[in-house]
């Protein structure tokens, strides 16, 4: 904390006041040292798969890997896969630099999101490969909430899939909406792994990863839930997980059920 001090004198110079101006320096140096880590994330997320491709495209070209007809097909999988995670880590980056400046701007309009939900488990039923079973806890009651149809079907799409990722065989995904006072809280409960309770906050930061090897094996970026949170902060919500390790993770978000009045504080 820097302070810093201004005497106030009258026309006569008799001592009148002083103004002090107490400035937060540890947050600015705060803000420098996210930025900075920020950068250097972002470059060793993208130099992961560049090296990995060019060892690849090294052994094709100098290794001789080109004339074999059962390595090449692989190898040159490899580069394809390594370029669209490249793709979407570089979608993702450009999605929060614009909510970071504001540019993006959400589309809201009133719905009911009880058949909104109904339709994005559809999808996930009709997709799914692996061995899981999915549970609705939906009220038959129409819930009218304004919102982004597009934004929060994102969000929902990132925090399924991550219960999917997250899934033994067998296991059950239930996608609870319950209708509060004010607002609605929709959560996604899984029986996967679960996180422990000291990474619980963590897992909605840039680049978070409680396991960096397996989430780069399942695709992951490390910003969806990053991401999610800058969407449902922008609809006034909330978000947050449980967990409870070995036994599986809830994922909870809340949305106002009414709109919020301009000007209106509460
Ligand atoms: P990723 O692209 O790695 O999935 P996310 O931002 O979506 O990035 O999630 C951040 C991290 O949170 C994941 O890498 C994973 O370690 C953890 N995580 C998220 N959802 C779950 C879940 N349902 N069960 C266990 N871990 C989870």
């Amino acid at each position: 904390i820097k302070a810093n001090f201004t005497i106030v004198q009258d026309e006569e110079g008799n001592f009148n006041g002083l103004i002090t101006v107490i400035s937060d320096v540890t947050e600015q140096e705060k803000v420098d040292r996210e930025r900075r880590e920020f950068v250097s994330n972002v470059s060793h997320e993208l130099r992961t798969p560049l090296t990995t491709m060019r060892s690849y495209l090294e052994a094709l070209t100098d290794g001789g890997a080109l004339e074999d007809k059962e390595l090449a097909p692989r190898f040159l999988q490899v580069t394809q896969d390594e370029t669209e995670r490249m793709i979407r880590l570089v979608n993702d980056l450009l999605q929060l630099s614009k909510m970071d400046h504001k540019e993006s701007t959400m589309y809201k309009k009133r719905l009911d999101i009880v058949p909104m939900f109904h339709q994005i488990l559809d999808r996930f039923e009709m997709n799914k490969t692996e061995k899981i079973y999915f549970e609705r806890k939906i009220p038959e009651e129409s819930i009218s909430v304004w919102l982004d149809q597009d934004k929060i079907t994102q969000v929902t799409d990132n925090i399924m899939s991550n219960a999917i990722k997250y899934s033994p065989e067998g296991g059950k995904i239930t996608l609870q909406l319950v209708k509060e006072p004010h607002r609605v809280r929709i959560s996604i409960s899984d029986q996967g792994l679960g996180i422990a309770r000291e990474k619980l906050d963590k897992i909605f930061d840039r680049f978070y990863r409680v396991d960096k090897a397996r989430s780069r094996e399942l695709g992951g970026t490390g910003l969806g839930l990053a991401i999610s949170k800058e969407i449902i902060e922008g609809h006034h919500g909330h978000i947050w997980a449980s967990s409870k390790e070995g036994q599986g993770t809830t994922v909870y978000f809340t949305l106002p059920l009414t709109k919020r009045k301009r000007g209106s504080k509460k």
